[in-house]
């Protein structure tokens, strides 16, 4: 049932925005949907998950096609979400994409694309529902980085340094935030097995000579202490905490969801 407070998912048509996003909705919160759609028919399918969301939980969504490399665009979906829910209470920073190459060969327009949607997107669209936070005294930045915003892996130049940077950004937020009621954290996964590490798949299996079932297990969960893959239920509850007044203390930290891999 709807708790009169209303989110904005980055990235939500797929991965852990679509889990953070089904179980915020869950628990009561209007969704702005967002997700980058290269077609009509991608655009359909975005706004049919951000509906069959809405009508399963009795809650309002929408679904903003924003890239998330272009600011006047995210400033566009943030307008809408106030102007339609009334407030944005909650904003995941999710959207994010990968590249792995060594330093020598790192293309410069992936090293600018991952910069711009994993680390410069956070500032656009914090900086956009900042007003409406503070104006309200109340406000919740989530930011899903990783367990590579703390731990670097080789080839991961851009992802690692985009990641780092998002945490830097929690620090500061929760420090400005602090006197107005507005907290921010950051979630940082291990592996969740997405699309984004499904088709990472296929080349680790070439580039090892190893089967599917190798890759998972001496690649991928080679760091997690505990051999299972994060799922999106479990750190869509850890928004949905995050989000709470239970969470109104909690500021400026980056908890890791990553089987012990940071333990390290
Ligand atoms: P995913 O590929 O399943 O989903 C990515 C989402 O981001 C999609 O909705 C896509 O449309 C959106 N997106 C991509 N580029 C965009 C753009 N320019 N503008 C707007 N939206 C855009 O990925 P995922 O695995 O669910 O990853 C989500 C986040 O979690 C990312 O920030 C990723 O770095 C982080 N993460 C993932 C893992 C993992 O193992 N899957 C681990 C740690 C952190």
């Amino acid at each position: 049932m709807a708790n009169g407070k209303s989110a904005i998912v980055t990235g939500s048509t797929s991965g852990i925005g679509l889990g953070i996003a089904d179980a915020l909705a869950a628990a009561g919160y209007n969704i702005m949907f967002n997700g980058l759609v290269r077609n009509d028919d991608e655009k359909s399918a975005a706004e049919k998950i951000a509906r069959e969301v809405g009508e399963k939980y009795g809650v309002k969504t929408l679904f903003s096609p924003a890239n998330m490399m272009k600011g006047e665009e995210i400033r566009a979906m943030v307008a809408q979400a106030e102007q339609t829910f009334g407030s944005v209470d909650v904003l995941v920073n999710n959207a994010g994409i990968q590249f792995v190459s060594p330093i020598e060969d790192f293309p410069e327009d992936k090293w600018d694309a991952i910069i711009a949607i994993n680390l410069t997107a956070a500032f656009h669209t914090s900086k956009a529902v900042w007003k409406g936070m503070k104006a309200r005294g109340f406000g919740r930045i989530i930011n899903i980085t990783s367990a590579h915003a703390l731990q670097a892996s080789e080839f991961k130049s851009a992802y690692v340094a985009s990641k780092h940077g998002v945490t830097g950004l929690t620090k500061t937020l929760a420090l400005e935030g602090a006197t107005c009621g507005i907290t921010c954290n950051a979630i940082c996964p291990g592996y969740v097995l997405t699309p984004l590490v499904e088709g990472q798949i296929p080349d680790q299996m070439k580039a090892h000579n190893m089967t599917r079932e190798e890759v998972i297990q001496k690649v991928m969960l080679y760091k997690h202490a505990i051999k299972d893959f994060v799922t999106v239920e479990q750190l869509g509850a850890l928004a949905v905490f995050l989000a709470s007044d239970a969470a109104k203390l909690i500021t400026g930290v980056s908890i890791p969801v990553d089987g012990g891999w940071s333990a390290q």
